[in-house]
């Protein structure tokens, strides 16, 4: 029987295996998530925070224990593994907060009669998601779409299962009802099928392009909606004005972010002719001083990647950016042979005829690009297909606010990282998706906004 494992990417051990489940147990599971649908539905308001505030509860209370399956099953620092489960038990704490006043009825000021819109929850929502962010990116879809009433049915990535599974117990754990929350073993090659499912309702999916073509194409397929939260190669900004240590300590670091493997991670630095030798010289400085090692080591700046794979195709990027006449400025190389660890990276002299130039690197490598001036960078952080974040850094806010207006992206943020907050907005334009969890906007993707228009029968239209 094929088996989806957790393997620790800091020893290359197998912590734990799943069996994979078959059509016969997902389409059971669907079946499930989809009779409960019919309850919570018309479970109150009341019923349904609790349930959210429950879960948050539980996360916070066990924070310690759930940081460390992120730091064994893949690689993440204990510290951030810390903060992302605060910022998930957020986001569930938000919408016990707000979903009451999100979802009640909406008048429309019509121009005869009465009129509002009813919020209606539309069954089971088919949900994947990828391993960067084992905890959080389970929480984006789960938390509005259960509170609105939908039930959910969630592939994690294959080489989280131990969170994926933790995620479920905890649900149960916090009183969902069975089939409220429904966790499957299926690989992403076979996810897509189950969106022709006819209870399936709904489709989200968080990673690569290719998984949500062929993710989004069933969804289309079957008239259903989806919402992609796909790559990025974001830019970060260095404004003329900026000061160069914040910059580089703000960048560098914000890159090694997760190890690198973050969609909104600062993968684009453009610093202007004028600042561009201070910059590198100190950047580099920086990435020489990075401690590399064990996640679960509170001195650890820079834990391994997520798997071994990972790892080989993100070298694989870099010495291609190399033989296409790339400057490699620091690292570019594996540390040891155990383990996913590599160094710290910095490339330069990027041109428009290189992968690297448009492709997105998952892994801690700081791109830098020398501009002439802002206009520059502008134009050359728009040239790609992504969308998705972006940074302006800078002391004049009005000019960083207008540089940020001009940038093709879902979100950008001045003087800091990509971030997050369970009140912000999250996702992407071009091709790195649609749609936007989080925040008020992450309620509405999945719900019917249903007109209901009152008139007398002898009104005038
Ligand atoms: P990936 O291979 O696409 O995996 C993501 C999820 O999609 C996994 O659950 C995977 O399952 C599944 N999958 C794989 N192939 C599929 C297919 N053909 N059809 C349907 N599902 C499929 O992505 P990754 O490379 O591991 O993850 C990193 C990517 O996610 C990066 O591009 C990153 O920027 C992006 N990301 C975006 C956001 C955002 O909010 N925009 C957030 C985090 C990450 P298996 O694991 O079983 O293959």
């Amino acid at each position: 029987m094929t088996s989806i494992k957790s393997v620790n990417p800091t020893n290359g051990k197998i912590i734990k295996e799943y069996p994979e489940m078959d059509s016969a147990q997902v389409n059971m599971i669907i079946e499930r998530a989809d009779l409960a649908f019919k309850t919570w539905k018309n479970t109150p308001m009341a019923k349904r925070t609790e349930l959210l505030r429950n879960v948050g509860a539980i996360l916070r209370d066990r924070k310690d224990e759930l940081a460390k399956i992120c730091a064994l099953e893949m690689g993440k620092l204990y510290n951030e593994g810390i903060l992302e489960i605060e910022i998930c038990a957020s986001i569930f704490d938000f919408y016990a907060d707000n979903a009451e006043e999100l979802l009640k009825d909406k008048a429309i000021d019509a121009k005869s009669g009465e009129a509002f819109i009813q919020y209606d929850p539309i069954g089971v929502i088919l949900s994947v998601q990828p391993w960067n962010f084992p905890f959080y990116q389970l929480t984006r879809s789960a938390a509005p779409n259960i509170v609105c009433g939908n039930t959910i049915v969630v592939k994690h990535a294959s080489n989280v299962p131990l969170a994926a599974e933790t995620m479920e117990k905890i649900f149960i754990e916090a009183g969902a009802p069975v089939g409220v929350y429904n966790n499957i073993f299926v690989p992403g090659s076979k996810v897509s099928e189950y969106v022709n499912n006819t209870a399936i309702k709904g489709a989200t999916l968080t990673g690569s392009e290719a998984a949500g073509i062929s993710f989004a194409t069933s969804a289309g397929k079957n008239i259903i909606k989806s919402t992609l939260e796909l790559g990025g190669s974001d830019p970060f900004i260095v404004m003329p004005d900026a000061d160069v240590d914040k910059a580089v300590e703000t960048a560098g670091f914000g890159r090694l972010w997760n190890a690198g493997q973050v969609c909104v991670s600062p993968k684009r630095i453009f610093v202007t002719k004028d600042m561009a030798e201070e910059f590198i010289m100190k950047a580099k400085k920086l990435y020489e001083s990075v401690i590399v090692g064990d996640p679960l080591d509170p001195n650890t700046q820079l834990a391994p990647l997520s798997s071994e794979s990972a790892l080989l195709k993100v070298i694989s990027q870099i010495d291609t950016a190399i033989e296409e006449g790339a400057k490699l400025i620091i690292g570019g190389k594996r540390i040891g042979d155990k383990g996913a660890f590599m160094q710290p990276t910095i490339l330069t002299d990027i041109t428009k005829n290189m992968e690297a130039y448009s492709d997105e690197i998952f892994g801690p490598v700081l791109m830098i690009y020398v501009v002439n001036d802002v206009d520059e960078a502008i134009f050359i952080a728009n040239d790609t297909e992504f969308g998705l974040g972006g940074s302006v850094f800078g002391k004049d806010i009005k000019n960083a606010v207008e540089v940020a207006r001009k940038l093709e992206t879902g979100m950008i943020y001045i003087n800091h990282v990509t971030g997050i907050g369970a009140e912000l907005p999250f996702g992407g334009t071009k091709r790195s998706g649609y749609g936007r969890e989080q925040a008020e906007d992450g309620i509405y993707e999945f719900v019917n906004k249903k007109l209901i228009r009152i008139t007398t029968p002898d009104a005038i239209y």
